[in-house]
């Protein structure tokens, strides 16, 4: 059952049609009108799942336009969703302008949650470190990106990118020059379809790597390289620190150590001088 005059953000699959949830369906279902980033890519999704809800084109360029529509239908008490091409509106996506248009106005919105190509990467490619970052696309020219990414060699989190096929190699080369080769890097394409590929190297690697096989080079990509080493600045996460004093309970300080690094893959200086702290306060 929907709620008058509201507006649901509706994520639809990355990939495999089935990968939608059942509250989505029933949301895109029941609504007035739903509001697509292209209808002929929605409407696949849509007939597939056999939902017939009228819709209307939601793209970058008339999300403002898109916005003053919605309000309307809201305003005569209709129910709208919004959905893009894959995965979750507002994310590298259309979407946030209408959202924060009517969060401002006082309307009502929804988040109906679901695929996310990011989240997806993540999840599979088994980084220990718990912060990271999403960047989301990277400039397009070699110059404005390689500025882009001199900004974040510092920071301690996995960074997460997203990329098109015809720009991969470009990207790679980039993020070796800025970072270097050592760098580990997952490279997550065509999630969730035939051709998923979950490849996990060092950045010098990868390029090798992509080059062997233009295969490799097709379809949609997720980047995720790990973060600066905390090494110079000793600093351990939230996370760590909690692990470090729990273990130092009940475990002498180098096996404590020891067993925090392989829980948190931080660095282990940084971890041993924090377990020293943690001991000197336990005592004094
Ligand atoms: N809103 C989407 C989300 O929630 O992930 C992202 C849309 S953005 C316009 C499209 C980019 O997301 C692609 O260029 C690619 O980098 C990434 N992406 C989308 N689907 C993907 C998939 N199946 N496998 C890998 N990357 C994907």
């Amino acid at each position: 059952m929907l709620t008058k005059s509201t507006l649901y953000v509706v994520a639809t699959p990355i990939g495999n049609l089935r990968d939608i949830s059942l509250r989505a369906l029933d949301v895109l279902a029941e609504v007035d009108i739903i509001a697509a980033e292209h209808i002929h890519i929605s409407g696949h999704l849509l007939a597939h799942h056999r939902i017939t809800t009228k819709t209307i084109t939601l793209h970058q360029h008339n999300e403002s336009i898109v916005a003053e529509k919605i309000k309307a239908l809201l305003d005569a008490e209709k129910t709208v969703a919004i959905v893009t091409d894959a995965g979750t509106p507002g994310i590298s996506d259309p979407g946030g302008i209408i959202v924060n248009l009517l969060h401002n106005q006082g309307y009502q919105v929804v988040p109906i949650p679901g695929a996310n190509a990011a989240i997806c990467a993540l999840s599979a490619a088994g980084i220990i470190h718990p912060n990271f970052l999403f960047i989301g696309f990277l400039p397009n020219k070699t110059v404005a990106r390689k500025r882009t990414l001199e900004t974040l060699t510092s920071l301690p989190f996995t960074l997460i990118f997203y990329e098109a096929p015809h720009r991969i190699i470009g990207c790679i080369k980039d993020l070796i020059t800025v970072f270097g080769t050592q760098r580990q890097i997952t490279i997550a394409r065509e999630l969730t379809k035939l051709f998923e590929t979950i490849h996990r190297c060092s950045l010098g690697d990868a390029l090798t790597w992509l080059e062997a096989d233009s295969n490799q080079q097709k379809g949609e990509f997720v980047l995720l390289l790990t973060g600066a080493e905390t090494i110079d600045k000793g600093i351990i996460s939230d996370q760590a620190q909690h692990t470090l004093q729990v273990l130092l309970q009940d475990l002498p300080l180098k096996q404590a150590v020891q067993l925090a690094v392989t829980i948190t893959g931080e660095n282990k200086n940084s971890l041993y001088k924090q377990a020293l702290l943690i001991k000197d306060d336990s005592i004094s």
